[in-house]
């Protein structure tokens, strides 16, 4: 529920009403806001009686918020979050970042070629995978801890902080020790366990877009990290399942503007995972940041075509070159 009070109530009446809100055993959040005075009431676990908190003076008056989400909202949080990691800040007035590097690390000299792919060509932030969610058994799984460390030692090499996939609660710990940025992957969106232990760690989390979850199933499952505590989250589309096959996913670009009216949360946006195709890639990481992506994440090997993951989706080093170039032109034709 949002309590809204009057232009004029004093300061008085609102700690009244904040104390009003606690007997009820409900948590009452100050929402700043220079249009109004408002208070947010969590802790609920259904819905609020609001008879005694309508009639105090000052109250103007009481919305419920039905949402699964309160936290991620611009309801309750009405001024943009901008999210910084190892350095690197994310949000609104901020210029987009761009994070690269291979689906999976696979080997030293592989994870070092791409780092300093990346670094040469001004990608902020060096991604791999050391536990990879593979469709099927066969496939390569990663690394795990080894690759850790080779993604940790790839990232000091050129000076970039690394983003990498946590899949289980007990890898949590390795890849805090790693990383600096943890990311959820679209198989794992609404695992609430590890959402919640993610959320405890403290460390900022790319949250990925489920295949197929709704915007307010991927704004709930946000939720989960920012009710442990974590507002350092950055949301990521990727692409969800439709009936289309001849890409891989379906890049639903409008979440683009939809979430940032919706909630105060950067969000970036993945082409490679989105489209599944090399030649897509870079048109459709441009197209993110026209629709207003707070950044990219785009797969980048030195060899696509000996990659052990995703090699038909992942640009060379001479692609995401290129690809910076154009992108290099076109923040600043928006202003950045
Ligand atoms: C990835 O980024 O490596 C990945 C597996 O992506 P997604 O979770 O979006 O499929
Ligand atoms: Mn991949």
């Amino acid at each position: 529920m949002l309590i809204v009070m009057d232009h004029n109530a004093t300061e008085e009446q609102v700690k009244a009403v904040q104390k009003a809100v606690e007997v009820m055993g409900l948590e009452a959040k100050p929402i700043p806001g220079s249009e109004r005075t408002a208070i947010g009431v969590l802790g609920n676990q259904g819905y609020v009686d609001d008879a005694t908190i309508r009639e105090l003076p000052g109250v103007r008056e009481c919305i419920h918020v039905s949402k699964p989400y309160k936290l991620v909202s611009r309801d309750f949080h009405p001024e943009s979050t901008v999210v910084e990691a190892a350095g690197v800040r994310f949000g609104d007035g901020q210029r987009p970042v761009v994070i690269a590097g291979p689906c999976s690390i696979e080997n030293e000299k592989q994870m070092l070629d791409a780092a300093r792919q990346v670094k040469a060509a001004g990608g902020q932030v060096l991604r791999g995978g050391a536990f990879k969610p593979r469709t099927g058994p066969h496939s390569f799984q990663g690394l795990g801890v080894e690759g850790l460390k080779l993604l940790r030692q790839a990232g000091d090499a050129e000076g970039l902080p690394v983003i990498t996939e946590v899949m289980r609660i007990d890898q949590l710990e390795a890849v805090c020790r790693h990383a600096d940025i943890l990311q959820i992957g679209a198989r794992n969106m609404q695992n609430f366990d590890l959402l919640k232990e993610a959320g405890r760690s403290g460390f900022p989390v790319l949250l990925k877009r489920g295949m197929s979850a709704t915007i307010e199933e991927f704004l709930a499952a946000a939720e989960y990290l920012l009710a442990e505590g974590n507002e350092r989250v950055i949301l990521c589309e990727r692409g969800i399942r439709t009936f289309e096959r001849a890409t891989r996913n379906t890049l639903d670009l409008s979440v683009v503007p939809l979430i940032r009216q919706m909630s105060h949360l950067p969000i970036i946006v993945d082409p490679s995972h989105a489209t599944g195709k090399r030649p897509l890639v870079p048109v459709m990481a441009k197209a993110a940041l026209v629709a207003g992506a707070h950044g990219i994440m785009v797969e980048v090997h030195p060899e696509p075509e000996k990659a052990l993951c995703d090699g038909a989706q992942s640009l060379s080093g001479e692609g995401f070159a290129s690809l910076m170039g154009e992108v290099e032109g076109l923040l600043k034709y928006l202003g950045y």
